[in-house]
């Protein structure tokens, strides 16, 4: 259990020097933080394909329900939707035709960790990362560990690959390169650079517990095993309950470096915004880039966001290119703006 320090106290210190407080934490090891005056109220916030998850969670939320079931809800809605091909069921599958999913989450109020990745046939990683999180001594299960972990809790296998996911891949295939002995395809549709996409979705409550999940099936026709940020606790997403939630979707290789879920946190932990504090995350996952993943001015090849939420329940989004995100502030669901560092 943690508690701030009082507002009379936190302003007595302030005035002594820095506006650096400690939490009350029965380690006897408090991190540092700025603590931030205000009751702490609802909010959730996600990657914009999360609209209907900030909905949700937040519904669940002022009904009493934890931060964490409440965020697992949210995203279910897009790991359940064919129609979603990032997620779940009818994500896009690795370069051999199979989905393979991944995804973590962190509880405040009780500091635990769960995490899965590369697994396959269940529709719903998340709710796997959760069970990892509650019955287990470990944080993070993979492959076929993963995967046998879910169906002893009575998960279905089941082929994730939809019909528009199995055409996406095949067009992908046929068309990769030259060299390879597959015949082109002419393309009707283009297919485009490669797609990714994720959601990550926050929480908090009125009593100020925070949880974060994040759950993908990761970047299209990746290598067979690939795992990328999300199923990283500290660069999918992280959480510190005296402090914030944030997460990322995007390049997970680029903010894997970083350890981007972490960074926003603890910029947060010195006192910036939620939204400042993704930028200044940004910047640090573009300076730690390898050359060949920057375009000859120094931008980078790819794209990547940050979702945050402070303990008070302040909300931000911020990405290298411009985008959006979603947000409920406890009255409304919107898609907004997220702040950029580089214009399109
Ligand atoms: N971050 C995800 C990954 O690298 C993909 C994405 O968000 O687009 O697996």
């Amino acid at each position: 259990m943690t508690e701030t320090l009082s507002r009379r106290s936190f302003l007595g210190a302030a005035a002594a020097a820095p506006l650096v407080g400690h939490t009350v934490d029965r380690t006897g090891f408090p991190a540092p933080a700025v603590i931030i005056p205000g009751a702490a109220r609802f909010a959730a916030v996600a990657s914009s394909n999360g609209l209907r998850g900030v909905a949700k969670a937040m519904e669940l939320m002022t009904r009493g329900v934890d931060t964490l079931d409440a965020a697992v809800e949210g995203v279910k809605i897009q790991e359940l939707d064919p129609e979603d091909t990032s997620v779940g069921y009818g994500g896009l599958p690795n370069e051999e035709g199979v989905v393979q999913l991944d995804a973590s989450c962190m509880h405040g109020p009780s500091k635990r960790a769960g995490a899965v990745a590369c697994l396959e046939g269940i529709k719903t990683p998340s709710e796997v990362a959760r069970l990892v999180l509650k019955y287990t001594n470990h944080i993070l299960l993979v492959g076929a560990g993963a995967k046998r972990f879910a169906l002893s809790f009575g998960f279905r296998e089941e082929d994730l690959l939809t019909s528009k996911s199995r055409e996406i891949w095949l067009r992908w295939r046929a068309n990769r390169g030259k060299e390879d002995d597959w015949v082109d395809v002419g393309e009707q549709e283009p297919i485009g650079p490669r797609p990714t996409g994720t959601i990550n979705l926050n929480t908090i409550n009125d009593r100020g517990d925070l949880s974060s999940v994040t759950t993908t099936s990761g970047l299209a026709f990746k290598i067979p095993g690939r795992s990328g940020d999300s199923p990283i606790v500290g660069a999918g997403q992280y959480t510190d309950n005296a402090v914030g939630s944030a997460g990322s979707t995007g390049l997970g290789e680029a903010n894997i470096m970083a350890c981007g879920g972490f960074l926003t946190v603890e910029y947060m932990r010195q006192g910036m915004s939620p939204t400042d504090a993704g930028l200044a995350a940004l910047k640090r996952v573009v300076s730690l880039t390898p050359p060949r993943l920057l375009d000859p001015s120094g931008r980078p090849r790819y794209q990547l966001n940050f979702y945050a939420v402070n303990k008070r329940g302040d909300v931000g989004g911020a990405s290298l290119f411009p985008s959006d995100y979603a947000a409920h502030d406890g009255r409304d669901a919107t898609v907004r703006d997220t702040a950029y560092l580089f214009p399109k």
